[in-house]
């Protein structure tokens, strides 16, 4: 994790900038090559490649290294891990073999490339993809290559791969993202910057839809290396080294392709098949146990009697062994057993999903890509809905019906013309609306594009589930993430980057059981993060103030680098979350809360390590509808915890003052306001506006006095709402004057 930290900061702070983090240009076609004959293209290729991509001379899997070292980044792995590896067990023994539909897998390919030889052509991608289908439907013509004694368990795996025709949004792609880094050669272990795109690679499309396939230079001989389905999302997929494409350019060993057999194989579960040790376990009942993995191209039968005391020796020319390309032909029925297994319960999203992402690109087709307005709360009844309009077809776009509705009534009608080409969006808005109160759901949807019929109308509808809040919630609110769902009830979450964000953690808390916190620690990027409060009503209570307790450690040591810090916001919104306004920004060591002010261990926080804060809100208390926001900038730091929040003030303004018994009523008014003092003298009144203007003030108070008890205030003043001063003997201490501040309202 040192060296993570350290990694990230050194390549993504302001100034140096220039190393990995800017984002590298996407190319998507070599318009070199395209000026020049095929054969001649042929021959330089072959000759860059040479030099540039030297080939490995043993295969080298760089898997289980990986494996070791996510273990080690994310402790809760390895038990992760042995519950899939037993549920698969049962799963499978429930499961008995039986002919299954083919599952198509998409892919996406990211080709990440530093000089041109890397920039791998079309046409290879496309046989590695042709590769794969061969391999894992038993139709690599040289599967007949195995003993005869293992023919009887060579398994068609019943899997393919098609190159995705639809990207993450649903417009049309080749499948093949073409990224220029000025990484030269990339790992599989540290930080994997081949599958980001802010550290030179290319970021992974939703591994839900997706097999991610990245291909670019690697380092240390590694010909690839693969991911098990139990880590997190964005490093999922496989990594294989350009060298190792099917195809004529690349030469050696391992220059058919199999290189990704073997790595999809890992995706799917697979181990290599000697268990990773001597005479391990790869948890394949049919595949014989082995000593070791093999290489070069053996003679069969090898190492008989080695582990298994089986004359049949070892399954060296499966595809998780280690042998050269040309001699691996075949998985066993035990290893589809496991990859069935795989893709029906850890990777399940796969099964349909070239259903969509592979499918046909249609000529004309549009449709709503989402809706930009009403989104999580609106604060009026009548709002004006936006819609992002999307053309998903090859032709370009020229008008459309856009249908739009609240709920279940009927159908509303916009008719737009324009121009989008492929791919392109534009957000259109759309009359107003009025509704009532309460959750509502919009729903839009595109007809008749370019007065005619959609190809494809599974993409034309889009819908949002918001609420109405013409009235905010009263305070007080308090909230102490005590609740085991999160965000609290009312409260939203904007998480921008789908990573790391707020959540609730029961391992820190101030009070109680909880808190909430940004894992910075293992934050992988440079997010804003927000969790954003109710609608508030300011407006009844006096003296409104926010109060939050905070605990925070750096990860850096600030003497030595003082601009590396998260930083922690709060904001409010008085226009329903138009704008915002800063209310508390602290970063570094304003924001720490312990000595140390940084530690190189993860920071979870005991109850002693946190400190409250305060916030008036005062400024915002003829606000109906505020918002208010912890908005959190990540740093790479260490983590930040938020707990108690309570947002409140003097509640009930005809309550009597607890102290000084002194009663303010009628309240609201329209001017004429009763004040009960219980010693029946006041030293003083003032009244201020919500600008801190003293607009009215009273010193000689006696000729007011009504009863014993009671004055009149008669206030001229405009409607609004006004802060009223009293300066009384207090009732509690006996002696001494007291000071209370009540809100009045005249109306
Ligand atoms: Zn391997």
């Amino acid at each position: 994790m040192n060296k993570t930290k350290i990694f990230l900061h050194i390549c993504c702070k302001a100034g140096k900038r220039s190393c990995f983090c800017g984002k590298p240009s996407k190319l998507n076609s070599m318009k070199f090559f395209h000026l020049l004959p095929a054969a001649c293209l042929l021959l330089i290729f072959q000759n860059i490649v040479a030099q540039n991509n030297p080939v490995p001379t043993e295969r080298k899997c760089g898997t289980m290294e990986h494996l070791e070292w996510l273990k080690q980044q994310d402790p809760g792995l390895e038990a992760r891990m042995e519950k899939t590896e037993a549920d698969m067990q049962a799963w499978i023994k429930n499961h008995p073999p039986v002919t299954h539909a083919v599952v198509t897998i998409p892919v996406v390919v990211h080709v990440v490339w530093n000089t041109g030889s890397g920039n791998i052509p079309d046409q290879y991608i496309q046989q590695q993809i042709d590769v794969l289908n061969k391999d894992f439907r038993r139709q690599n013509s040289d599967w007949t290559n195995t003993p005869a004694v293992f023919q009887p368990l060579v398994a068609d795996c019943e899997v393919e791969f098609c190159l995705a025709s639809k990207d993450q949004n649903g417009n049309p792609t080749n499948g093949i993202i073409r990224v220029q880094t000025s990484v030269s050669s990339f790992s599989h272990s540290a930080n994997e910057e081949i599958k980001y795109t802010a550290l030179g690679g290319s970021d992974a499309w939703n591994r839900d839809k997706y097999l991610n396939l990245w291909i670019g230079p690697l380092g240390g001989g590694l010909l690839g290396w693969a991911t098990f389905p139990n880590v997190p999302a964005a490093g999922d997929g496989v990594v294989i080294s350009s060298s190792s494409l099917p195809g004529p350019p690349y030469g050696g060993a391992f220059d058919l392709g199999r290189t990704a057999v073997h790595e999809i194989g890992h995706w799917l579960t697979l181990y290599h098949i000697d268990g990773d040790a001597n005479c391990g376990d790869d948890q394949v009942s049919d595949t014989p146990t082995q000593d070791m993995l093999h290489s070069g191209c053996p003679t069969a039968p090898l190492h008989t009697n080695v582990c298994s005391g089986s004359a049949n020796g070892e399954m060296f020319m499966n595809y998780l062994d280690y042998v050269d390309d040309a001699c691996m032909v075949m998985f066993s029925s035990g290893q589809k057993a496991r990859m069935v297994a795989c893709l029906n319960n850890w990777r399940s999203s796969l099964l349909t999903s070239a259903a969509t992402n592979c499918a046909a690109v249609s000529t004309l087709d549009a449709g709503i890509l989402s809706i930009v307005s009403p989104n999580w709360v609106v604060c009026n009844t009548t709002f004006t809905p936006v819609v992002k309009l999307n053309n998903y077809g090859i032709n370009t776009l020229s008008s459309c019906t856009i249908n739009y509705r609240i709920d279940a009534n009927p159908n509303q009608t916009f008719n737009w013309t324009g121009s989008l080409t492929t791919g392109q969006s534009a957000n259109i808005t759309l009359p107003s609306m009025i509704t009532t109160a309460g959750t509502h759901t919009f729903t839009s949807f595109t007809s008749s594009p370019n007065s005619s019929t959609d190809g494809t109308p599974g993409n034309d509808q889009s819908s949002v589930t918001f609420i109405v809040s013409n009235t905010g919630l009263n305070l007080p609110v308090v909230e102490g993430i005590e609740n085991p769902v999160f965000p609290p009830a009312g409260w939203t979450l904007n998480n921008p980057d789908g990573l790391t964000t707020w959540s609730r953690t029961t391992l820190a808390k101030k009070t109680g059981s909880a808190s909430m916190f940004m894992d910075n620690f293992d934050y992988t990027a440079k997010g804003q993060d927000e969790l954003i409060s109710p609608v508030l009503n300011i407006t009844a209570v006096t003296n409104p103030s926010l109060t939050f307790q905070v605990a925070y450690q750096l990860y850096t040591d600030p003497s030595a680098s003082p601009n590396f810090s998260d930083t922690l916001r709060v904001e409010i919104s008085t226009d329903c979350g138009i704008t915002w306004t800063n209310l508390y920004n602290k970063y570094s060591t304003q924001l720490t809360t312990v000595t140390p002010t940084f530690s190189t261990v993860e920071f979870v926080p005991d109850a002693s390590q946190w400190r409250l804060e305060t916030i008036s809100l005062t400024p915002y208390s003829s606000a109906a509808k505020a918002l208010i926001k912890f908005r959190h900038l990540s740093n790479y730091e260490n983590n930040l915890y938020v707990d108690d929040i309570n947002i409140t003030g003097v509640v009930g303004i005809n309550d009597t003052d607890m102290d000084t018994g002194i009663r303010i009523y009628p309240n609201p008014a329209s001017g004429k306001f009763w004040v009960s003092i219980p010693s029946g003298q006041a030293s003083g009144i003032e009244v201020y506006n919500v600008f801190g203007e003293k607009v009215y003030s009273e010193k000689t108070l006696t000729p007011i006095v009504i009863g014993a008890k009671s004055l009149i205030l008669n206030l001229d003043l405009p409607n609004g709402i006004y802060f009223l001063r009293v300066s009384a003997p207090s009732e509690q201490e006996k002696t001494g004057i007291e000071t209370i501040h009540a809100k009045i309202v005249i109306q």
